[in-house]
């Protein structure tokens, strides 16, 4: 075997711990400012297109370059073109925020990276997963038969629910056979409300029910869905020998945090033997303040439940935990196991490869564990109840103004309105809502987004950044004021 010289070597190997100690610690500091003062950045990005695609090299380097140039970039190029979710006038979409604590357990989940498909793989990743996501049914008030697991979104979650929901109509023997090309097997249907979140029909497409396998419910005026409309559409669709196999209720809804009538929903479920799924991804850690506990009133009769961390909890991204009570379903969706991925562990461990799609697994647990324990439940509950007070005071400045109204009840950390001046048709306001939008989101300061309110043009500030205080709140409310005004 001929080696090559010595001083011809090449390196191989990792960076050794001098260096990352010292680049740690730069990495750190660079964070902690960010935190601090990352306020001062605007808030969404103000860059076109080819930001970076433009400036950075097309090739790879093809020799090693040294961290402090990497990290000077990243100040240089990487900062100046991201939207600031982490800071605190980000009041778009569902506001969300990496806590300390968060970034903190995420950091150490880095260094272990352990994949947690199996418990021998990563006994740690998966007995805190089981321990972190039942002290969290705990404090949303769940009762003890629903089992956690932790996916990366609501979207996979909704997806691997409908698989297990699939799984219920078991004389279909829709794992073994697959739909295509069978007569045998009638139409399929979900239901979910006008309002449901897009990764329904996302979830229903992908499990090969096409999108006419969605039935969207009409809602009332208060966005909930109907859950008279649904008994009737699934009356007529049994009729028209479609059958029925799940429903998914929302707790707040993206548009505007509608609540749907899940007690009712529920019981039509029992009654029809269909899957119920609660789609908490927003609402549910509301639950935890104890006098909202009643929005998941109904949800301890569903068969699954998502709730999203990593949205209103203060776990940075991502974390999407998908509660059921009937884990054994979700195995018999997904389970699968190749000669090399069995083990002699005893039959009662947890392997998580067995309840979704993807085999590998981060340790999601430990930012999640982290964030529990440094917050507390009463800590946690005080933040929540904050974020839910300041939606309330901005929501009776709204309502108090001459000049603008709201377009649907304050149910959470999210108002919906709109400004309102006079003598402007429904175009002309919708026309005029979305130029205020800009406006707001041009300062830097501020960022908000919209959404539309039974056909009209809706502007949504959501509280749910741990660092957004009043002052966040009332120099929205001033912004807008002076624009409308304009
Ligand atoms: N469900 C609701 C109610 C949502 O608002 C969203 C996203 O905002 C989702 C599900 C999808 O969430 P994820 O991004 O985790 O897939």
């Amino acid at each position: 075997m001929t080696r090559p010289e010595e001083g011809t070597r090449v390196h191989v190997g990792d960076m050794d711990s001098e260096e990352f100690r010292r680049q740690g610690y730069a990495v750190i500091d660079r964070i902690a400012e960010y935190l601090e003062n990352g306020h001062e950045l605007p808030v969404l990005a103000p860059v076109s297109r080819g930001v970076l695609l433009d400036v950075l090299p097309s090739e790879p380097p093809s020799h090693g370059e040294s961290m402090d140039e990497i990290l000077a970039d990243y100040d240089r190029f990487i900062l100046p073109a991201t939207t600031h979710w982490n800071q605190p006038g980000f009041l778009a979409y569902f506001a969300n925020s990496g806590s300390g604590p968060g970034i903190l357990g995420e950091t150490l989940a880095a260094g272990l990276n352990v994949n947690a498909m199996l418990w021998r793989t990563s006994p740690s990743g998966t007995e805190l997963e089981e321990v972190a996501v039942d002290w969290l049914r705990q404090m949303v008030g769940l009762p003890a038969e629903f089992e956690g697991v932790i996916n990366d979104t609501a979207s996979s979650s909704t997806l691997y629910a409908l698989a297990a929901a699939r799984e219920l109509a078991s004389d279909l023997r829709i794992r073994a056979e697959g739909l295509a090309g069978r007569p045998d097997v009638p139409r399929l249907r979900v239901y979910c409300s006008e309002e449901s979140h897009s990764s329904v029909d996302k979830a229903v497409i992908t499990l090969g029910l096409g999108l006419s396998g969605v039935r969207h419910i009409p809602t009332d005026n208060k966005y909930s869905m109907d859950a008279d409309a649904l008994a009737a559409a699934i009356a007529e669709d049994r009729a028209a020998g479609i059958r029925p196999l799940a429903v998914v209720a929302t707790v707040g809804t993206t548009s505007t945090t509608a609540i749907d009538p899940v007690p009712r929903i529920a019981e039509i479920c029992e009654r029809e033997g269909l899957w119920l799924h609660v789609d908490a991804a927003y609402g549910g850690p509301a639950a935890i303040v104890p006098e909202m506990r009643w929005i998941m009133d109904g949800a301890e009769r569903a068969h699954s439940i998502v709730i999203n961390p990593h949205k209103w909890l203060f776990v940075p991204m991502d974390c999407s935990i998908l509660y059921t009570k009937r884990p054994e379903l979700m195995r018999a969706a997904f389970s699968l196991t190749p000669e090399y991925l069995t083990t002699t562990d005893s039959s009662d461990v947890k392997n998580l490869m067995d309840y979704g799609v993807s085999l590998g697994r981060r340790f999601r647990a430990l930012k999640l564990w982290f964030v529990l324990r440094y917050f507390g439940v009463e800590g946690i509950a005080q933040r929540l109840r904050e974020h839910l007070r300041l939606a309330r005071l901005f929501a009776t400045w709204v309502d108090d103004s001459g000049d603008f109204e709201r377009l649907a009840p304050t149910r959470f950390s999210v108002v919906a309105f709109r400004s309102t001046p006079a003598g402007m048709s429904e175009e002309q306001l919708d026309a005029h809502n979305a130029q205020l939008m800009e406006k707001v989101n041009a300062t830097g300061e501020i960022f908000i987004s919209h959404t539309r309110a039974k056909g009209r043009f809706a502007l949504r500030v959501a509280i749910g950044n741990i660092r957004t205080t009043e002052e966040h709140v009332r120099r929205t409310w001033d912004m807008l004021q002076e624009f409308a005004r304009a």
